[in-house]
């Protein structure tokens, strides 16, 4: 761990968590191909040091790389790694807040995986935990990564009226629940992050606050981090014409144990998938639908009725879903080991129904 400025850990400080992302890529040509770059090139310290003459003095900062990567390659224990560092840092009374950099591919997942997992922990502790990223490298000219690890830094440390604790995130100016933030853009510079209502964050406005308000009054158990190793194996199907019964078949064969389909429309999938998805729910594996479209809620029964064992994602896309069943699959492994008859569904339901204020 070290500081930039270097100070004593138990002073306050922000917690800055690196994770890598084109905030901290490098592009070899800056000024002629500015989308041609390496991902997770340079430090966290060096992300800090190019915003330093502009921070706050009294903002105190401690800086932390759990990984440097492409976040396309984000797996399943990089993220029980950041679920972990940030309970430590919301357990401990010398953090203010918590900024983590992170590459905007799978921002989507760990946006939900930290509101399931540190959510409550955040919003009672009373710190906020913000997520950021970067559209271009860090050494293009015009590069976002420093205006939004700032604006991350400002938001993490200042005492806003009635912004409660809580995960969230920043890009381009504004600041949504982190939950809500996805890339909705393959390659415009400019590309929309967040799916629903967001807020400047130098100006947060009532009603935003108060949608904030009501999926934390909703949330009100953090979910376990899976221990490593032990993720629940899920994966994303996506239905589309000229589907084939092999594709969900060969999972059957599997060790899988949930399949998330991104179905067409409202959620609905191919009829050749039916008989095997059929038995794929006799096997146990838990089956959740959401819809490929990008937009929209995929409600219980609609457009077909559900087959008992099968979930509707609710406002999940097919992502969200995935990491949603994860962390439901392992919630409920390990209610049952302590005599808690719930289910996978049980735990699921709390995370899709969450109030649609996305
Ligand atoms: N591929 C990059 C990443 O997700 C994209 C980005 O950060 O914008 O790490």
């Amino acid at each position: 761990m070290s500081s930039i400025p270097c100070i004593p850990e138990n002073r306050p400080h922000i917690l800055v968590l690196g994770m890598g992302g084109t905030i901290a890529g490098l592009a070899p040509n800056p000024g002629e191909s500015p989308l041609q770059y390496q991902a997770g090139q340079i430090g966290v310290d060096s992300l800090l040091s190019q915003v330093q003459s502009v921070i706050p003095p009294d903002i105190k900062l401690v800086s932390r790389q759990l990984a440097n990567i492409n976040s396309r390659n984000l797996t399943d224990a990089h993220l029980g790694e950041l679920g972990l560092a940030v309970k430590e840092a919301l357990a401990d009374p010398s953090v203010r807040g918590i900024v983590i950099t992170h590459g905007t591919d799978t921002i989507e997942e760990t946006g939900l995986f930290l509101q399931l997992s540190c959510g409550k922990l955040a919003h009672t502790q009373s710190k906020r935990v913000i997520l950021t990223g970067a559209m271009l490298p860090s050494n293009v000219p015009g590069a976002d990564g420093p205006s939004n690890l700032l604006d991350a830094l400002r938001w993490a440390s200042t005492s806003i009226e009635n912004c409660p604790g809580g995960i969230y995130a920043v890009m381009g100016g504004r600041g949504c629940m982190a939950m809500d933030l996805a890339k909705r853009h393959a390659t415009s510079l400019n590309a929309p992050l967040q799916d629903s209502p967001s807020s400047k964050v130098n100006l947060i406005n009532p009603s935003w606050l108060s949608g904030v308000k009501a999926v934390q009054a909703a949330w009100n158990e953090d979910l376990p981090i899976p221990q490593e190793g032990e993720w629940p194996w899920v994966e994303i199907l996506t239905s589309h014409a000229g589907a084939h019964p092999e594709t969900v078949n060969q999972w059957l064969k599997s060790e899988v144990q949930g399949l998330v389909i991104a179905g067409s429309g409202q959620g609905g999938f191919h009829d050749a998938w039916a008989q095997p998805l059929s038995k794929a729910m006799e096997q146990g594996i838990a089956l959740v639908r959401t819809t490929r479209t990008g937009a929209g809620a995929t409600l219980a029964n609609i457009p077909e009725k559900d087959a008992p064992g099968c979930r509707a994602s609710g406002v999940l896309t097919g992502p969200r879903a995935r990491i949603g069943l994860q962390l439901a699959l392992n919630a409920a492994k390990q209610a049952n080991l302590v005599g808690k008859p719930l289910t996978w569904q049980d735990f699921f339901a709390r995370i899709a129904d969450l109030p649609e204020f996305r």
